[in-house]
């Protein structure tokens, strides 16, 4: 059992920028409008969220650690059918097995909210407390029982940075929620709610211009804005979601820079920011615990629209 915990904390949870991702997605799926976000250390000491969502009846929030416990899925066809960021029910479990786990939380049903305490992936406190609907959970001395693993995490500036990619890849597709981000008690972020295109020039690229993609065929929507080319020498901004969830594909990554060949000295620098919603049916999120790997059905004829559409764009431009 211990060595299944192991191996399944491993893949899920591998630096403090993990935790924070999982504890995002798990406000989200609250249904939370405000995220209040405390970091220290870089997150090696203290990742801490307090969000306003539904929170947890004291049943749901005795066994939210426990691996395999989700709420989220409650059928078999449910799986086919995932419109939660989460559905496997192993975050908790593995931020529980590798650090000291503090959930705090009140749904509307209670009038008083719980307080556990759980460490070793086990409850050692368990107390009544006066609190809002939400919940507040904080991760606190990552790894502290595994020197090996602490060993493995880089420099604060690294896993800051790593942090940060984990609130944008979130910020970006969210942006019904107010956030506020902490870093060592220093205020970082102040985000209210907005639409992409002003939450990527608040964030990413300020004054430079940028291009609208919009395709719809096939029930499949394609939506988001690509950067001018410029002559910057700063690497551009990469981020590629599936139905609100950001992922990896070095696939369609290289096709949408190749869109830009022959315009561009350095196509490092383009920026893209694209959105694909596909039916769920379609896509396979089982492929990998952190769900940053992606197959798509319909993988290779989304990777020609988007090509050919910025293409279309860049043509208009530069004619
Ligand atoms: P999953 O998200 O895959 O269901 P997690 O381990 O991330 O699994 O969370 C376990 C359970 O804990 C969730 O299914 C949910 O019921 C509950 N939970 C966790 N975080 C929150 C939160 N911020 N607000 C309400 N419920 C939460
Ligand atoms: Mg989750």
């Amino acid at each position: 059992k211990k060595v299944i915990n192991q191996i399944a904390a491993g893949e899920v949870i591998q630096r403090p920028a993990s935790v924070l991702k999982e504890l995002l997605e798990n406000s989200i799926d609250a249904k939370s409008k405000s995220i209040d976000i405390f970091i220290r250390d870089s997150g090696k000491t203290l990742i801490q969220l307090i969000d306003n969502g539904e929170g947890m009846s004291y049943n749901d929030a005795r066994n939210s650690y426990q691996r395999y416990t989700t709420s989220k899925i409650k059928t078999n066809e449910d799986i086919f059918r995932i419109n939660t960021k989460g559905f496997r029910g192993e975050a908790l479990a593995s931020i529980a097995f590798v650090s000291q786990l503090e959930i705090q939380t009140k749904n509307k049903e209670n009038k008083i909210g719980i307080h556990i305490l759980v460490e070793e992936g086990k409850i050692k406190e368990q107390i009544p407390i006066n609190m809002l609907k939400g919940t507040r959970i904080s991760v606190k001395n990552i790894f502290y029982k595994f020197p090996a693993r602490r060993i493995f995490l880089k420099s604060s500036k690294i896993e800051f940075k790593h942090i940060i990619n984990e609130f944008y890849k979130i910020i970006l597709a969210h942006r019904d929620i107010i956030y506020r981000f902490y870093h060592n008690d220093k205020i970082i972020f102040f985000l209210k709610k907005t639409s992409l295109k002003e939450r990527i020039k608040e964030i990413f690229i300020k004054n430079k211009k940028l291009f609208p993609i919009l395709i719809k065929k096939n029930k499949i929507i394609i939506e988001g804005f690509i950067s001018k080319p410029n002559s910057s020498i700063k690497k551009g901004n990469h981020f590629l979601f599936v139905n609100q969830r950001c992922i990896n594909n070095i696939l369609l990554h290289k096709k949408i820079i190749h869109s830009y060949e022959g315009l561009l000295k350095n196509i490092k620098t383009v920026s893209y920011f694209i959105f694909i919603y596909i039916d769920p049916i379609l896509v396979n999120w089982n492929i990998h615990p952190t769900k940053k790997e992606v197959k798509l059905e319909e993988e290779n004829l989304i990777c020609n629209m988007i090509q050919q559409e910025i293409k279309n764009i860049l043509c208009c431009q530069y004619k």
